[in-house]
């Protein structure tokens, strides 16, 4: 019988996961389909039971639903819990349980991209879900500082308060995002993370925030990742590069993440080469 995994989502469209998953199943010869549900966030609980019911083998969670998820499953991993998101729902026996596999996805596409994570100066841009999981999947792959700079200094600062005891390893800072204190932070900054959604669909705006931002102070060594991949190629990485710096875009986030899901759920190494081409499709 053919086995269905599936991604939660309102909208869910856009997706690029169907493709990337279909394309792993095929390459491995295995017998499973990937199918976009489009889930209303009143009908989150039912679609939840249905993953029982349905017998459906593993299933992607994405906006809305990332974390009101958390409440419907046996189990919640205790990374996904300190970032208050889960993406990935899988079944350990009887169990439904959920991981968030941004955070080391995050981690595997900067390795991927030759970038060293042991003892890195990280500075993250934003405050949201994204910037959540960069911090956590950042400090466990071994940061030895990571500052958060938000527009709102209270949700940066709110932001470290609550993952700094999940994460004694490294050392959290908040800070505000405006001109001196970017200044001040980037200048020890050995990895720039743009988790903010202000690059998002380019335009004037996204230019105007990436051109606010004081790149010259980082070091030349210094590596400018931007989450965003629509577009791929953001304002920020583009004045990253017109500096020499290396830069990293946000597709390899988005393919790891989904290559985790696939290992955790089949059991078998993900087909990255595959998926990425499917993702670029
Ligand atoms: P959220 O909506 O949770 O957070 C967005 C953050 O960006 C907030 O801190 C917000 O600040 C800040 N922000 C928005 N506009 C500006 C601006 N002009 N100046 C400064 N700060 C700003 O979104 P997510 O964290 O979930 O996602 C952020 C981006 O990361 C998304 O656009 C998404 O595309 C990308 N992403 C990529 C992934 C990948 O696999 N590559 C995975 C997940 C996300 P405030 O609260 O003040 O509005």
């Amino acid at each position: 019988m053919t086995d269905v995994y599936g991604i939660f989502g309102w909208p869910v469209g856009h997706s690029r996961s169907p493709a990337m998953h279909n394309a792993a199943f095929a390459a491995l010869g295995l017998d499973a389909v990937y199918v976009p549900f489009a889930v209303q966030p009143d009908k989150l609980a039912d679609a939840v039971r249905a993953v029982r019911a349905l017998g459906l083998r593993g299933v992607n969670v994405t906006l809305p639903h990332k974390t009101h998820v958390m409440a419907l499953l046996d189990q919640v991993e205790s990374d996904a819990r300190a970032i208050g998101a889960v993406n990935t729902l899988y079944l350990d026996g009887e169990r439904l349980c959920g991981t968030n596999t941004d955070a080391e996805g995050l981690a595997r596409a900067l390795r991927e991209g030759g970038v060293a994570l042991t003892d890195a100066r990280v500075t993250v841009l934003g405050a949201g879900g994204a910037a959540r999981a960069s911090v956590v999947g950042l400090a466990r792959a071994g940061a030895r500082t990571i500052t958060v700079a938000a527009r709102r200094l209270g949700e940066a600062q709110a932001l470290v308060a609550s993952l700094a005891p999940h994460l004694t390893s490294t050392t959290l800072s908040a800070c505000a995002h405006e001109p001196a204190a970017l200044h001040a932070a980037f200048a020890h900054t050995d990895l720039l993370v743009q988790a903010t959604s202000a690059t998002l669909d380019g335009g004037p705006p996204a230019d105007a925030f990436a051109a606010s931002l004081p790149l010259p102070a980082l070091p030349s060594s210094a590596v400018v990742t931007d989450l965003v991949y629509r577009p791929l190629q953001t304002a920020v990485l583009g004045r990253a590069q017109a500096q020499k710096l290396k830069t990293v875009d946000g597709l390899g986030m988005l393919l790891h993440q989904g290559a985790l899901a696939f290992e955790r759920w089949t059991g078998k190494p993900a087909p990255i080469a595959v998926m990425r081409r499917a993702l670029n499709g």
